[in-house]
């Protein structure tokens, strides 16, 4: 009470830092834009006109004229791997090689900066790319790295390229036979082995790789949390897949190698292992949400359906735990204070997860807890009209949701009736369902504002485009309040904390289908400058 006087008398409070002649898209419904902004430590002071904000301006306080570029609250992302990510990231990109022979060089110059013996994984390559219009080969490998083990992977994943050192670590030769679903290329005169690998018999030599090191994991996991905040992004929640992940961000976090502020959520198998971890509730890491599965994937058409994928009348998917099971997990992660997140694709899996919820929704808003669903793709009206009732939170990954129509052919593989209601992203927001948006990264690009554009632009169904302001909230206000965060973070007012992402230009303002070619020009979390684009004039 004694400053709110003090202020009052003299205008002692001073913001350490003003960014000044922006246009500030606040995500606020009851100031949605400004010109300023003033930061005092990590929270916001004062969002206004120029003139406004020019009263928070002391001596010291730095000053970013923004000219005229848009300020938007720091993106979340509510579905990333970040420790994959940063696998991904050490490996080798392929993806612009246009021929072997610069395929060749990629290696080479990795290959130099690599002890002898080590492992080399690579990704990306596609032979219809290259000028020789050939797969490349085990000899076109060797030249280059003799001593190191090579597995140099296509872009779809499905086949790889191995070198022969990579064949003698994993103790596979000519007489190796494939597994049933894959297959080891051979050349037809001389019955060699090519170094092609297709489909499960890529796993032969995936299962030689050693794990990486917690050094290796330490390094790749922070060099991924800062593409997240260039990306704009300043909280994720991140997907745990496995358990050595749990002590690579509490490590990361004491060092203080941790850039952006994350919201951990776990498989359910490491409920009990965490509870150390659960009592510190942290503002930049904490674990909050459990994953149940109740279900598989639409494209290994393993979701639950009601009924079969289209032409497989046998084929219906399965649902991985009975609703017993889904009740009895959900109440001990809400007995825990932590927020059940269930991944459910399939109508059929919807249905019996909300089932569930519906059995224990006053507990939950008693602790304060929402439900998430994870997906949610194949719905109906029905559905639709339970999820809304009962307040539980949507959770999808518009790249996903493309990739579904445009890789997996969702129409043909549902019929065009069922495929009108894989993602009802427009529906689910009319209706005051809670979406949040996330990536899904490193299966699909991390950007946010590429996120935005897929659900804006979406090609199949367009009846379900979302507006770019409703876009917007999904990777912010909204995805705040799926995680309880509402009052710190999400939008951009007075004593939030001050995460906000500068753009090279207004999203509402940008032709929907270029909102991905928006630059992130800065990023702030907790008024620290986390991110500065590369030439950027200050
Ligand atoms: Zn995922």
């Amino acid at each position: 009470m004694s400053s709110i006087k003090l202020r009052g008398k003299m205008p002692a409070l001073f913001a350490d830092l003003a960014l000044v002649n922006g246009k500030v898209r606040t995500m606020n419904p009851a100031q949605p834009t400004a010109e300023a902004i003033a930061v005092g430590k990590d929270r916001i002071l004062k969002v206004g006109t120029n003139d406004e904000i020019n009263q928070w301006i002391g001596k010291n306080t730095k000053i970013i004229n923004l000219n005229g570029k848009t300020v938007v609250p720091g993106f979340i992302d509510t579905h990333i791997h970040v420790a994959d990510f940063g696998r991904f990231l050490m490996w080798l990109d392929l993806k612009h090689v246009k021929s072997i022979k610069e395929l060749q060089s990629s290696l080479k110059e990795r290959v130099q900066k690599t002890s002898s013996g080590k492992w080399i994984i690579g990704r990306g390559w596609n032979q219809d790319r290259f000028e020789e219009k050939r797969l490349p080969t085990l000899s076109d490998l060797d030249s280059v790295s003799p001593d190191n083990p090579v597995i140099l992977y296509h872009e779809s994943a499905m086949m790889c390229v191995v070198n022969s050192k990579a064949l003698e670590m994993s103790h596979i030769t000519r007489l190796t036979p494939a597994s049933m679903d894959g297959a080891i290329d051979r050349d037809q005169k001389t019955g060699e082995l090519t170094g092609i690998f297709r489909d499960s018999a890529t796993d032969l030599l995936w299962k030689a790789v050693p794990e990486p090191s917690e050094n290796e994991l330490l390094d790749a996991t922070a060099l991924a949390c800062k593409k997240i905040a260039a990306a704009g992004v300043t909280s994720v929640h991140w997907m745990v897949l496995s358990p050595v992940e749990i002590p690579i961000v509490e490590k990361l976090y004491a060092q203080g190698k941790l850039p952006i502020r994350v919201y951990l959520i776990i498989p359910v198998n490491l409920l009990d292992s965490v509870a150390h971890f659960r009592s510190t509730h942290e503002l930049s890491l904490r674990i909050g949400g459990v994953v149940i599965n109740a279900d598989g994937y639409l494209a290994a058409k393993s979701a639950a359906l009601f009924q079969p994928y289209n032409g497989e009348p046998q084929t219906s998917g399965t649902l991985l735990c009975t609703q017993e099971e889904i009740y009895s997990a959900a109440s001990r992660i809400l007995e825990a204070g932590l927020q059940p997140v269930i991944h459910a694709m399939g109508d059929r899996a919807v249905d019996a997860v909300l089932t569930t919820i519906e059995q224990l929704t006053s507990e939950a808003s008693g602790k304060g807890i929402s439900f998430r669903i994870e997906q949610a793709a194949l719905l109906d009206k029905m559905l639709i009209e339970r999820i809304k009732k009962i307040e539980v939170v949507v959770s999808v990954q518009p790249c996903v949701a493309a990739s579904e129509f445009s890789v997996w052919s969702a129409s043909e593989n549902l019929g065009p009736l069922r495929a009108r209601w894989l993602y009802p992203l427009k529906t689910l927001l009319e209706e005051g369902v809670r979406v949040v948006g996330g990536s899904d990264c490193p299966m699909e690009p991390l950007s946010p504002l590429l996120g935005i554009q897929a659900a804006v632009a979406r090609e199949f169904f367009p009846e379900e485009r979302i507006s770019v302001d409703q876009a917007l909230r999904i990777y912010t206000s909204d995805a705040a309040y799926s995680s309880g965060e509402e009052n710190i973070k999400g939008s951009l007012e007075e004593g939030k904390l001050a995460d906000m992402v500068v753009l090279s230009r207004d999203p509402l303002a940008t032709a929907p289908n270029k909102i991905g070619d928006i630059q992130v020009e800065m990023t702030f979390i907790g008024g620290r400058m986390v991110f500065k684009r590369k030439n950027l004039a200050s």
